[in-house]
């Protein structure tokens, strides 16, 4: 079987290696719009579902090497008072890791990887997808270079569309679909070089977003030169009308969000000298898109955010594409005809996804914090436990765990 993968991003690259893994005899050809690939991005959270699928492509040590392994989840109000924190990956007793990774080094080893076993002609790029026919036996793509030159149509049995946000195979079957949607929240993103807080693998979260804003903490990389230091990712969000553009590299002004933490200094971590600090800063629009109830089209289906784009909120984006990976990779090796296959991949995945786009708008993993702001109106508190009950905290933590498939039963499935 001959299978034709648009995109090379996380899902894409992970997809190629899971095919492989089943069935090495298998005919994979990726192509990314992108002349080389760089490692682009910032941080990204991989929990223990993630590290489960990548584990069995036996990636475990390389990610190990370059990642820092979060211990807890920690959230903090505005004044920098504690909520709740509770250990996490392998410290709460899951049998993987949960660990915090930039998006570039993991990027990288997927690639090297996909070089290593199919071989680095099996990856074009500088080829956009830019249309596709198909019939009952095959289907066609055709991609371009970035002069819009058109180049040799591919033929394959299946195609599957991982090329993103702004998927042009999602955009062949949805025309009218348009632009992603914005609902007037912004991130600006950094990493700084600094020494590590609280216990150098927390992954934080401080702040609600009706009062001002607020900010997702944590450490991606241990430096190795003897220093102690990390390198820490931030996330800032706040509420605004001015929409930056949906570019995931494009740059953004420290003055735009700074103001809004000024005063943010803690006595376990000082946020504007962490802001100040960042070597550059990116601008990114919370976007999303409506869950659509089909991704499969006869021999073409879509995976990752060309499935189903969803807030970068509690490390999902990254984490669903790689488990559709896993998913398709299956049904694929398991079905006879590749049109089955892509529509039980579609019957396993679509609905649980879908419903993960849905909480990250309106529940997000930080509503334990949203919801004590909101109870004592952004005032400092005595004591958490007149705020909010160790039960509520836990029926909120769990149930966003749940929803996005990283609770210890459904890891151990
Ligand atoms: C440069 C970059 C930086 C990112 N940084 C972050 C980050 O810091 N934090 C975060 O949470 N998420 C980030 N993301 C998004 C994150 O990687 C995804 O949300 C998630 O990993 C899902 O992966 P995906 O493979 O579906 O999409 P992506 O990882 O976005 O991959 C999509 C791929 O498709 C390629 N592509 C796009 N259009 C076409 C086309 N027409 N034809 C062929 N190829 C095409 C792109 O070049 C890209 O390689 C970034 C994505 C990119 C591309």
């Amino acid at each position: 079987m001959r299978i034709a993968i648009a995109g090379g991003g996380i899902g894409g690259l992970t997809l190629a290696l899971a095919l492989n893994r089943r069935d090495p005899g298998l005919d994979i050809d990726i192509f990314d719009s992108v002349p080389e690939f760089k490692p682009l991005g910032l941080g990204i959270n991989l929990m223990p579902h993630a590290i489960r699928a990548l584990d069995e492509l036996g990636l475990r040590d390389q990610l190990a090497a370059v990642a820092v392994e979060a211990r807890e989840f920690a959230f903090f109000t505005h004044h920098g008072q504690l909520v709740h924190r509770e250990p996490c990956g392998l410290f709460a007793g899951y049998d993987y890791p949960h660990y915090s990774i930039h998006r570039g080094e993991l990027h990288t080893i997927l690639y090297r990887t996909v070089c290593e076993r199919i071989g680095a002609d099996h990856v074009h790029l500088n080829h956009r997808f830019t249309g596709l026919e198909q019939d009952d036996d095959q289907v066609r793509a055709n991609f371009a270079d970035d002069q819009g030159r058109a180049h040799e149509t591919f033929t394959s049995d299946v195609l599957v569309g991982c090329d993103g946000i702004n998927s042009g195979v999602r955009k062949t079957f949805y025309p009218d679909e348009g632009e992603p949607l914005f609902h007037g929240i912004n991130m600006w993103r950094g990493v700084t070089r600094m020494k590590p807080f609280l216990t150098g693998a927390s992954a934080t979260r401080i702040g609600a977003l009706f009062l001002s804003g607020k900010l997702a903490v944590y450490p991606i990389r241990n430096y190795t030169d003897g220093s102690g230091d990390q390198l820490v990712n931030w996330v800032a969000e706040a509420v605004t009308d001015e929409q930056s553009p949906c570019d995931w590299n494009a740059r953004g002004n420290l003055d735009d969000f700074l103001p809004i933490f000024e005063d943010w200094t803690f006595d376990w971590l000082d946020c504007p000298k962490m802001l100040r600090g960042s070597d550059f800063v990116l601008s990114y629009p919370m976007v999303d898109r409506d869950p659509v109830d089909r991704w499969t089209f006869g021999r073409v289906t879509l995976l990752g955010d060309a499935a189903h784009p969803m807030y970068p909120r509690g490390g999902n984006g990254g984490a669903q594409a790689i488990l559709d990976a896993r998913a398709l990779a299956q049904a694929l090796d398991e079905g006879d005809d590749p049109r089955d296959a892509l529509r039980e991949y579609e019957s396993v995945r679509l609905e649980t996804v879908n419903r993960i786009v849905l909480t990250n708008r309106s529940a997000p993993p930080d509503k334990i914090i949203e919801v004590v702001e909101q109870r004592t109106s952004g005032e400092r508190f005595d004591r958490i436990e007149d705020v909010i009950s160790a039960d509520e905290i836990k029926h909120i933590h769990e149930g966003y765990q749940r929803v996005a498939g990283f609770d210890k039963q459904s890891v151990a499935r």
